[in-house]
């Protein structure tokens, strides 16, 4: 007889989280699809479908690591966190908080994450950041400003009642391919689709109009459809009116984006501009999708400004089948954001410089005074720790090296720390950089919760155990602030859930009991009996006077453009088969057997003017780096353009570290670039 249970989980990659089935055998682990979950209904991508084979892989951490000249030894749980909380009161001695660093994941847990971030303030550091800071930091400033808060305003379902959809830098098909079933859905009732991509993705081959725009010009684009609608009169006034402020700058600064002066920045035809920009406005519920391709940009903030700018002049936002999806990339990435996990933020979107939240937080932790002010970020911590600023970094479950822009440039310089302990599932290079790696659990097993993209908070229970003396990054963190004397007394993640809920307004009514049940619950859910709110804005914003604010904002080129010596543009992006820097997708077999490499996409003119042949090895050279990968001949992009997926080591090598002013994002997406094929090969 089989013994066999079924434990429900969320997909531990990408931000969507779909549910699913862990089935357990008396011999094997399996998949059993959750036919009944909210956004997936049972259906799972490549990713997703192969999830379970790195619970199990040889390369797990088991035990506790310390570096030494004779290389890597195993030591006790015990003497790994006292080695830890030594080195944390020493830096703190002898250089003060702000020379320690905390970079926590958005692939772990809330209760982790919270719990991360409030061990490193109360030890008084600012320094407190995520990958967050790598995918949607823009998304923050930007929403924030426009609506009062900076998240997904629709559920992904809702997709299906949409007229027109707008993707601009999003290539959802493959990086959130379950975005396209809802997608395909609305276009079965007849919905129109528009994508607004530099290159001829799967996602632009299923669109109705695809507007090819050079790399970066994507404010230039969003302006120049306003214009049109402005111009025609196609705007909400109504909703203008009564749910705005700042419409008649913005209306005043339309008037030089007129579509033919947009068609020379862009490269998209002035009838295809008037088109999108006609069939947006005119939609009776149109929703815009936008991702990295709009926030991993020196202006990305201004791109994100642009598309909310777009919603609001055309009311296109509080109703269903009309939203902004800003997809996100890992899957606790909006927890991890909620909880506090970013250099700008305190839990519940606090901002570092308001001193009474931060007073507010201070009582309800018992503890003060807590930092006040903006701490040093993903990208900025490897810089202080070159310049000797920054003396200790915790590293929780990301592989930081591999996710840097120019990353030969951050690991010259973390090679500058005091001391770096790494908390992960595999030894990453990040790790394989520490002085102590600590075992991690994966998502499995362990509990807590999830917070996908679409605010769904989710709660996950432990189907495996830990593989050796791998502990989940709860536990750790527990074991280490009680040897700082930080007295942290919880008796599992459910009651950290529950402070969550006093510090969280969004997250008051959100209990373990109700994150569990099917599909978990939208925030904001002020209070227990609260159904939770998958729509956000539909009666007023979350701004000032509950009126959004129309921020206009002017287009500005790429930091990088072509030269005699780097005639070419590279742009980076995900495929469907990897994910983030690959630590999970590199080590899972079926994925790494259908994309087993890095590979660079020209154009067959490029091809041509190098000498260049489909498969041939080649060398990829930026002002930073070279990298090395496998030449796709295709017409995907035009010419001119290069693509590399950022699944592999050498591609962060190359790209810029040019950052947005506000977000402090790097311009992955346009770096100067040459090619060349291998000598010899
Ligand atoms: Fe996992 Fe995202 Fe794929 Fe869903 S779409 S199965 S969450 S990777």
């Amino acid at each position: 007889m089989v013994d066999e249970s079924l434990v429900p989980t969320v997909c531990p990659y990408c931000a969507l989280g779909c549910g699913f089935y862990i089935k357990l055998g008396k011999d094997k682990t399996g998949i059993e699809y959750m036919l009944d979950h909210p956004t997936n209904e049972g259906a799972l991508c490549p990713k997703g479908n192969a999830t379970l084979e790195i619970l199990s892989h040889p390369d797990r951490l088991r035990f506790p690591l310390k570096k030494t000249e004779g290389g890597w030894v195993r030591i006790s749980w015990e003497e790994a966190l006292a080695k830890v909380a030594e080195e944390i009161k020493k830096t703190i001695r002898n250089h003060g908080p702000n020379a320690l660093g905390f970079l926590g994941s958005a692939k772990c847990t809330n209760e982790e994450n919270y719990l991360f971030q409030k061990m490193a303030r109360i030890l008084g550091s600012k320094n407190v950041d995520s990958c967050a800071r790598r995918c949607h930091s823009p998304t923050i400033p930007a929403l924030n400003r426009a609506f009062g808060s900076a998240c997904m305003t629709n559920p992904i379902s809702d997709l299906a009642n949409s007229d027109c959809i707008f993707a601009i830098g999003s290539n959802f098909a493959e990086n959130h391919p379950i975005v396209a079933r809802w997608v395909l859905r609305a276009k079965d009732r007849g919905a129109f689709v528009i994508v607004a991509d530099p290159r001829l993705t799967p996602t632009a081959w299923l669109s109705d109009l695809h507007l090819q725009i050079k790399l970066g010009t994507d404010v230039a684009l969003l302006n120049g459809m306003m214009n049109v609608i402005v111009g025609e009169g196609l705007e909400n006034r109504k909703f203008i009116d009564k749910r705005t402020v700042g419409f008649e700058e913005l209306a005043e600064r339309l008037k030089g984006y007129t579509p033919e002066k947009v068609s020379e920045i862009t490269g998209v035809s002035p009838s295809s501009i008037v088109e999108a920009a006609r069939t947006y406005a005119k939609s009776a519920s149109s929703a815009i999708l936008y991702s990295m391709g709009i926030t991993q940009h020196s202006h990305g903030t201004n791109n994100v400004s642009a598309c909310a700018d777009l919603a609001l002049i055309c009311g296109q936002l509080g109703r269903s089948g009309a939203g902004l999806y800003p997809l996100r990339g890992q899957n606790n990435v909006q927890g991890a954001c909620d909880m506090g996990v970013l250099a700008d933020f305190y839990p519940g979107s606090r901002s570092v410089n308001d001193v009474e939240a931060i007073h507010f937080i201070e009582e309800a932790w018992g503890a003060g005074p807590l930092p006040v002010g903006m701490g040093m970020t993903a990208e900025t911590m490897p810089v202080a720790a070159g310049d000797g600023d920054l003396r200790f970094l915790y590293v929780m479950g990301e592989d930081v090296i591999n996710s840097d822009s120019s990353s030969s440039r951050g690991r010259r310089e973390l090679e500058n720390l005091d001391f770096m302990v790494v908390q992960d599932i595999f030894m990453t290079d990040t790790a394989e950089m520490a002085d102590l790696v600590l075992p991690a659990a994966a998502w499995a097993e362990k509990e807590g919760s999830f917070t996908s993209s679409e605010r769904r908070v989710q709660w996950i229970d432990r189907a495996v155990p830990p593989p050796g003396e791998a502990r989940s990054d709860l536990w750790a963190i527990l074991e280490l602030a009680n040897r700082l004397g930080l007295d942290f007394d919880y008796s599992g993640p459910e009651e950290v859930l529950a402070e969550i809920g006093r510090i969280v307004p969004s997250y008051a009514g959100i209990s373990r009991e109700r994150a569990e049940a099917r599909g978990g619950v939208i925030w904001p859910c002020p209070f227990l009996d609260h159904p939770g709110t998958p729509i956000l804005h539909q009666e007023e914003f979350s701004a000032p006077e509950g009126r959004a604010r129309i921020v206009p904002v002017d287009y500005l080129p790429p930091a990088e453009e072509s030269s005699l010596d780097y005639p070419l543009l590279l742009t980076t992006g995900r495929v469907v088969l990897h994910y983030n820097a690959g630590s999970m997708t590199r080590r899972s077999f079926s994925l790494m057997k259908r994309a087993p490499e890095l590979f660079v996409e020209v154009n067959p003119d490029d091809a041509d003017r190098w000498s260049i042949v489909d498969g041939d090895l080649v060398e990829v050279n930026t002002r930073r780096s070279r990298a090395w990968a496998r030449a796709h001949v295709t017409t995907r992009q035009e010419t001119g353009v290069l693509f590399m997926p950022f699944h592999f080591p050498e591609t962060n090598r190359l790209t810029s570290d040019v950052i947005d002013p506000e977000a402090r994002i790097p311009e992955f997406k346009v770096a100067a670039c040459r090619i060349g094929k291998m000598k010899g090969v």
